[in-house]
């Protein structure tokens, strides 16, 4: 079992995440990121871009409010939906959701005389009562029910209600879907486990339109795409698991529902869920709006509301899974050594360029030389210049940085130069004009 708490210390101390406002005592369920948590954020989006939008046709990319009318949240079911139930322990105060309590999160739950205990301290337990998920706030300066809004629990809503404006605009034929990434928010009533249940987070979906009688055909293909994208992302696939949902436990809004579970330290929760949203969306928005959102088939002649295919990811939960599939701790000349194994492609920093030693100036300005030009050819570069090699390279290790370059006396006389692989930490020798080939090759997703 990898140490989380130990992983959590090196992600503060390194830049990676940080807790939220922490000067003021800290904001529960929210966190910072760091100079190198956003460069591997940036890299996961990209991928993610990259392999669900760009890389196909009839996939576009929008960015809709974050700030949402009372009435779009009433279509959405939201207002009615969006609730957890919660329980308090009356003598340790402890809040629980229900669900997560008789689950066994907490542990085991006794019962005395029909009745279950808080499994903390044994004390009496609250009934459960409901507690919505979502953040409620005025837009303009009246506390009214006309200008109620709501900060978007998901960013799926968005999709639906620019469902039109897309289809108008761009004109594309069933298949094709919308996609966006963005910040959602959930007022959780426990958030925990790090970066797994926030109150403020990022998600990733896709909400792919489709003929209704193809719909089961293409959420298999969803399932399919969404798994192997994970295992090109370099996880192993024993620690990757397909939940799928039985028909009673389904959303009000899904006819099947299939989750990609990761093993998180605490066991295999949900990661992704993929979700087929039948007709839902685009009925109810069209009901509370009065627009009509079907979409009119030239083939057919006829108009019908497509069927929604939705895979859904959080990047927070993405970004967690990867630091524990990739932390390592091994022996490098007898000394302990920490190591996230990114795959290049991921590493927030790829390369970092050092002189062998930092107190010869002919070698300060030839690694000098080398790190401006990787720059100038947009590879991710530090340049290291503080302390031994040794020290050095272990600093790289600690942040995944997969190829440390080294200037040393030799490349003064022939434009060589070492490039040690983090994983094996084997050294080879290069030629400078050859730096940037190999680099791309190796960087490649
Ligand atoms: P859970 O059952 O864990 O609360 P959910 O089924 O409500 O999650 P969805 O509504 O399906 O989650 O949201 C889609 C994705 O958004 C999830 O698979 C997850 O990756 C991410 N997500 C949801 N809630 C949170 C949260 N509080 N913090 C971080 N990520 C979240």
């Amino acid at each position: 079992m990898k140490d989380l708490e130990k992983i959590i210390y090196i992600l503060k101390q390194r830049g990676f995440v940080f807790p939220s406002q922490e000067i003021y005592g800290g904001l529960k369920g929210v966190y910072e990121y760091g100079p190198l948590g956003v460069l591997l954020k940036n890299k996961i989006k990209n991928l993610w871009l990259k392999d669900t939008v760009f890389k196909r046709e009839n996939i576009f990319l929008i960015e809709s409010s974050i700030l949402g009318l009372r009435k779009t949240y009433e279509a959405s079911g939201h207002l009615e939906h969006f609730h957890d139930l919660l329980i308090e322990c009356k003598s340790c105060h402890q809040r629980f959701r229900a669900d997560h309590l008789f689950e066994g999160d907490y542990g085991e739950v006794n019962y005395k005389e029909g009745k279950a205990l808080c499994p903390l301290c044994q004390g009496e337990l609250t009934e459960a009562r409901t507690f919505s998920l979502m953040f409620k706030t005025y837009v303009g300066p009246v506390e009214e029910l006309a200008s109620e809004a709501y900060l978007r629990p998901e960013t799926a809503q968005g999709m639906f209600y620019n469902f039109k404006n897309v289809l108008n605009s761009m004109r594309p034929k069933l298949p094709f879907g919308i996609a966006q990434i963005g910040k959602a928010f959930r007022n959780e009533i426990t958030p925990k486990n790090f970066l797994f249940r926030m109150r403020e987070f990022e998600q990733m979906e896709l909400e792919f339109f489709v003929k209704p009688e193809e719909a089961s055909n293409w959420f298999e293909y969803w399932v399919e795409e969404r798994f192997n994208f994970y295992l090109k992302l370099g996880f192993k696939k024993e620690n990757l698991k397909k939940h799928v949902y039985p028909k009673e436990e389904l959303a009000h809004y899904s006819d099947a529902t299939v989750d990609i579970y990761y093993n998180y330290p605490f066991g295999f929760k949900e990661l992704e869920g993929i979700a087929n949203r039948t007709d839902y969306d685009l009925k109810r928005h069209s009901e509370y709006s009065g627009e009509d959102l079907r979409y009119f088939d030239e083939e057919k002649k006829e108009k019908y509301y497509p069927y929604i295919i939705e895979p859904s990811v959080g990047l927070d939960r993405l970004l967690f899974a990867i630091f524990v599939e990739f932390y390592d701790e091994d022996e490098v000349d007898g000394e302990k050594r920490n190591v996230f194994r990114f795959p290049p492609f991921l590493a927030p920093i790829e390369v970092c360029v050092l002189p062998l030693l930092s107190n010869r100036e002919n070698l300060v300005k030839k690694a000098q030389e080398v790190y401006k030009y990787l720059k100038e050819n947009d590879f991710i570069c530090v340049y290291d210049d503080s302390g031994s090699i040794g020290k050095r390279y272990r600093r790289q290790d600690e942040i995944g940085t997969p190829f440390c370059l080294t200037i040393d006396f030799q490349t003064l006389e022939d434009n060589t130069l070492t490039i040690r692989n983090r994983d094996t930490t084997e050294q080879e020798r290069i030629k400078i004009e050859e730096l940037k080939d190999y680099l791309k090759e190796k960087l490649k997703f």
